[in-house]
């Protein structure tokens, strides 16, 4: 045979794509020509394959070979094509036979030694290969937990080339890899170790009950991060469709755990505000890699000391958090990413971060307004609850002793607000409230004038725009659905403003 093909799997964010392998081997000048859009990862893989071959103790073919990926106008990115072009090299020197191949899938990268290595992106690979009808795959070992998530193909995992040679030539058959039980999943941390911040424990309660952007401020050791870590075990956990979305994210990014390969829990994202936009949003060399904002897709992104982080930073974040999507465009190519994240901001309220809070700030108040404003503009103006957090030991006196309520206590409470909103939204395409456009909440589900008085006497003062009022009204059902109501009251309505008008807040 002069003639092989078989497949591989290209991805596109965290979308896979088939894509074919075609060797073919002719007389003449030895040489390996290589077509159909390699970035620089694959054209080297040729290097790899022909060390991998003769290590795995086969011949390399001495002939004129050309190898064609297709479709030639997808770009493909990264090393997870070398076991496929091995594969198809051995065949079309009948090293194995060509039908063997055909029809068979292969991801992988090749060590010089022959070793099948780890790649990232397995999930979303195998999920297209499934898709397109193909019945096995063969994954590499390290990777091999993560590829059998997918039920509708036969899993085959190798540790060398050798062993695949071996199973394609029939001498020794690799078995369908069984996933074992998933570990369970390691401890949340819970809002019962959070003393005191009644305020902040409530913020992050409603946040989870509406999906709300929230804005954190206060001293020091005010407990911002500590709360902010105990948001996304108050979310409901992951159904089955949505941990594989977050899962193939986190394959494509190459932050999964192999112990652990399915996400079933919201994730929570925390990226320091040194954090380049690349590793923010995504990006980097060769296979574009998802950033912290999507990691976070259907969890939580928080950004500490958010003042800290550069303007344009923050500015970039808000269309994706709005459309729920990101679109990252590097010279060879660009992915779209899903990043329906929930944002918590955390700050100081000014750069002294004087831990006793105001009382023995040291900032001018110029110093202090500068530091404020840094965070002001379209951003914070997408953040419907923002709440100022009293220095701890003030906090803890006024809370008093009782001992807090855990994160499975205020979880259900959560749940059944959620369930609440679902049932009111079912037909509309939203699931909660901070969803619902101005418009809708308005018109569809209009709250009675007399409970409106107050946010309405702060509209005509000017103390809330007309957008701010929408969100007002957006926590106002949230309230309203965790206080188990049909339409939020004066309460609600005076609760949410309260929510809105922080001191601190730009
Ligand atoms: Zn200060």
């Amino acid at each position: 045979m002069t003639l092989a093909r078989t497949w591989s799997v290209g991805l596109a964010g965290v979308h896979g794509a088939m894509v074919e392998v075609e060797v073919d081997m002719a007389a003449g000048v030895p040489q390996v020509v290589l077509v159909g859009l390699p970035d620089a990862v694959v054209r080297q893989s040729v290097d790899r394959v022909r060390a991998a071959i003769v290590n795995a103790g086969a011949t390399f073919p001495h002939r004129r070979i050309t190898i064609g990926l297709s479709p030639a106008a997808m770009p493909k990115q990264g090393s997870g094509f070398d076991l496929a072009l091995a594969a198809a090299v051995l065949a079309a020197s009948d090293v194995v036979p060509g039908h063997s191949v055909d029809r068979l899938v292969l991801l992988g990268e090749l060590g010089l030694d022959g070793s099948v290595r780890g790649i990232r992106g397995v999930l979303p690979a195998v999920l297209a290969a499934a898709r397109a009808g193909h019945r096995q795959v063969v994954v590499p070992a390290a990777n091999a937990d993560e590829a059998a998530l997918v039920d509708s193909i036969e899993v085959l995992a190798a540790k060398t080339l050798a062993e695949v040679v071996a199973h394609l030539a029939g001498r020794a058959p690799l078995t369908r890899h069984v996933r074992g039980p998933l570990p369970p999943a390691p401890p949340a941390p819970d809002l019962g170790d959070v003393v005191g911040q009644a305020s902040g424990r409530r913020a992050v309660e409603v946040a989870a009950a509406g999906g709300h952007h929230l804005f954190l401020t206060g001293p020091p050791g005010a407990g911002k991060t500590m709360l902010a870590e105990r948001l996304p075990g108050l979310l409901p956990p992951l159904d089955e469709e949505a941990a594989l979305e977050v899962t193939a994210i986190h394959s494509v990014a190459g932050t999964l755990p192999a112990e652990a390969p399915l996400v079933r829990r919201p994730t929570f994202e925390a990226p320091h505000h040194s954090a380049t936009m690349a590793s923010l949003i995504g990006g980097g060399s060769g296979q574009i890699r998802p950033g912290a904002l999507c990691r976070a897709h259907r969890g939580v992104l928080f950004l500490d000391e958010a003042p800290e982080f550069p303007r344009a930073v923050l500015d970039t974040l808000r269309q994706p958090l709005e459309r729920g999507s990101v679109t990252i465009h590097r010279a060879a190519g660009s992915a779209t990413f899903p990043c329906r994240a929930q944002l918590v901001l955390a700050a100081n309220p000014c750069p002294c971060a004087s831990a006793a809070g105001d009382a023995a700030c040291t900032c001018s108040a110029l110093e202090r307004r500068r530091y404020q404003s840094r965070l002001s503009g379209p951003l914070l103006d997408r953040i419907d609850l923002r709440v100022d957090l009293p220095p701890v030991t003030r906090a803890a006196w006024l809370d008093g002793v009782a001992p807090p309520e855990t994160t499975a206590v205020v979880a259900g409470r959560v749940a059944a607000a959620r369930a609440a909103a679902a049932e009111r939204l079912s037909g509309t395409g939203l699931s909660v409230n901070s969803q619902i456009p101005g418009r809708l909440l308005r018109e569809r589900w209009a709250v009675p004038r007399p409970s409106l008085r107050l946010a309405e006497r702060a509209l005509e003062r000017g103390a809330l725009s007309v957008r701010g009022f929408d969100r007002v009204l957006r926590v106002a059902w949230t309230l309203s659905d965790l206080a188990g109501r049909t339409v939020p009251g004066a309460d609600e309505i005076a609760e949410a403003l309260g929510m809105r008008l922080q001191r601190v807040a730009a």
